[in-house]
């Protein structure tokens, strides 16, 4: 790692633990629950712990499952955390880890601290025990079984082992301080009883320890140098610390705080997604409007792009919202470079070439990459008197500054020729449902010999020769950049109706040959993928990754 670069406050502070020489690597962890799916914050996290060790010579970062709540946790989860993590291009190696592994440890931690009288029993309800802790201004208050003599603490600590208590009617905390300013040092709470099964361990345990206890602890047996999670985190650290002082831990981690990452128009807390999915509001976890790493795969971002999104954003110890849209932009400089161009139309109107002969096909060179055709060469595009081109590419009464097709007007159709409209019919409803052109048989491919110049350029696909396909246009799931202020009308309140529209497209007869997951840019309409799920080449579903911005201008400046 170069001190030179401008390192963020994490990798400055390895840089100097690995400078002094308290460390000679490093070892990160990403330690997510198994209740839910990751999502696109957790990659926040994932890049920087496995980043960070990365950067090292000798640094590893662990997978370690933080299972120490029997009733959310599942092995779906554990599959797919690490599916998730996987494909965004990261490798623990043979360092998967779950805290249920370290229980018989961890009671023993705690059988420590209860013998050193740093531990006790409580046997106060739940509302109690909050009762009695006070407020932030106001000390707590300690409980009537503070003082139990440690043979009696150990007793009843082994007894809620053996289960021979119901649920709530017992907890261990750690003796610390019902006056500390900071609210989590006041006697917090280590293991409480949970008489249900535990998808790892089974019926093995029915005492679980708390969060703040198994955290520390599994650091310490991994021999984690650098534990870093988010800044609600913040006011845990004091206690962190505490615990690794007061048992004999076998190592000493430290943590560190940054900012999560949090984006406008979605959610992120594992939470909502589940209300999100369970409520039948999103179709699963991999919908592709969904934040989750799985959604966003489905949709087809590419773990590039997630990667580089994560290093634009950078690591910083400031909450902050980023805006969708620059996870958006991000996506399209990575799918530009890496997409061949096509031609789909995803709102078809017919065109008739009235002076094309009936029955007459070409094939048109286009080159899957305009700005570097040798780079993946040319397809044949066919082109027939019948075609279609999208809705919005014709008006019948146009503002002067519409440069697309227009009674009297003359387009470039892409690839191929230029045509001007000659006439419009229409049903019965007075709605144009064909547009009849003239053709220039001199400009094949595009170019009018005698020079005269064209605006407008549009894509088109041969009637006769195209195949449909349906495609799925995603916009943001929520209307308001902060769903989750309008605590009254909860989270539906503000679902977008218009998340997903289905339509059904007209693309080039090429498509016909694409395999769930290629990715191709439809021009001027978007980025699209063909749907890992249900595409298949008889079958085409293709989803919009993201849309173009300015793609028809930048087209129809060349006219
Ligand atoms: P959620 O709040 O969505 O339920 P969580 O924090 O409960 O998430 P964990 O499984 O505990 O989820 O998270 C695993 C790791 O990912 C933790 O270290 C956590 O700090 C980090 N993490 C979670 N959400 C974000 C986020 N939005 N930005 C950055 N890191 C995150
Ligand atoms: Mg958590």
């Amino acid at each position: 790692m170069s001190s030179e670069k401008n390192l963020d406050f994490i990798r400055q502070i390895i840089a100097d633990d690995l400078a002094t020489g308290r460390h000679s690597s490093v070892v990160t962890r990403f330690p997510p629950e198994p209740n839910g799916y990751l999502h696109i914050g957790h990659a926040k996290s994932v890049t920087l712990n496995f980043g960070v060790a990365a950067e090292v010579p000798g640094g590893r970062c662990h997978l370690r499952f933080d299972d120490s709540n029997p009733e959310t946790e599942d092995m779906e989860y554990v599959e797919a955390i690490q599916r998730d993590v996987r494909w965004l291009g990261y490798d623990w190696g043979e360092h998967l880890y779950f805290a249920s592994d370290y229980f018989e440890d961890l009671y023993g931690f705690a059988v420590r601290l209860i013998e050193q009288g740093k531990a006790y029993v409580c046997s106060l309800s739940e509302e109690e025990i909050r009762r009695f802790r006070g407020t932030v201004t106001r000390a707590g208050t300690h409980s009537p079984y503070r003082e139990r003599p440690v043979h009696e603490n150990l007793d009843l600590f082994s007894r809620m082992r053996d289960g021979e208590f119901a649920d709530g009617q017992h907890v261990l905390r750690a003796k610390i301080d019902m006056a500390a300013p900071n609210m989590k040092m006041r006697d917090p709470l280590l293991y409480r009883i949970r008489h249900a099964p535990h998808y790892r361990t089974g019926n093995d345990w029915c005492i679980y320890p708390m969060y703040d206890f198994v955290h520390p602890l599994s650091d310490a047996i991994e021999g984690i140098t650098h534990s870093i999670c988010t800044l609600e985190f913040e006011n845990n650290r004091e206690l962190y610390d505490w615990i690794i002082d007061n048992v004999p831990a076998p190592a000493r981690p430290r943590q560190y705080e940054f900012a999560r990452l949090n984006l406008n128009y979605t959610v992120m807390s594992k939470r909502k997604l589940v209300d999100l999915v369970e409520g039948g509001h999103a179709q699963g976890w991999d919908d592709p409007r969904l934040p989750t790493l799985a959604g966003l795969r489905r949709r087809g971002y590419t773990p590039e792009a997630i990667r580089n999104f994560c290093e634009r954003i950078g690591v910083a110890k400031a909450n902050s919202v980023v805006d969708v849209a620059l996870l958006e932009h991000t996506v399209r400089d990575d799918l530009n470079a890496k997409t061949p161009r096509v031609m789909g139309v995803l709102d078809p109107l017919k065109v008739v070439i009235v002076n094309y002969p009936h029955g007459k096909e070409e094939e048109l060179d286009a080159p899957y990459f305009p700005d570097d055709p040798p780079r993946m060469g040319y397809r044949k595009v066919p082109f027939a008197r019948d075609l279609y081109i999208e809705r919005t590419d014709f008006m019948e009464d146009p503002p002067a500054k519409f440069f697309r097709l227009a009674p009297g007007r003359e387009v470039r159709l892409r690839w191929a020729y230029l045509v001007r409209c000659v006439d419009v019919i229409r049903n019965e409803r007075d709605e144009v449902v064909e547009v009849h052109c003239e053709y220039d048989p001199a400009t094949r491919g595009g170019d009018a010999p005698d020079g005269r110049r064209v605006k407008g350029t549009i894509h088109w696909v041969s009637a006769p020769h195209c195949i449909e396909a349906q495609v799925r246009l995603y916009d943001r799931l929520f209307t308001e950049a902060d769903p989750e202020a309008d605590s009254e009308g909860g989270l539906t309140g503000s679902l977008n109706p218009h998340s997903l529209d289905v339509v059904r497209a007209r693309v080039e007869p090429g498509l016909a040959g694409a395999l769930p997951g290629d990715r191709f840019q439809f021009e001027r309409t978007g980025y699209f993928i063909a749907d890992e799920k249900d595409h298949s080449p008889g079958k085409p579903v293709f989803n919009r990754i993201v849309a173009l911005r300015d793609s028809w201008k930048k087209i129809s400046a060349k006219g």
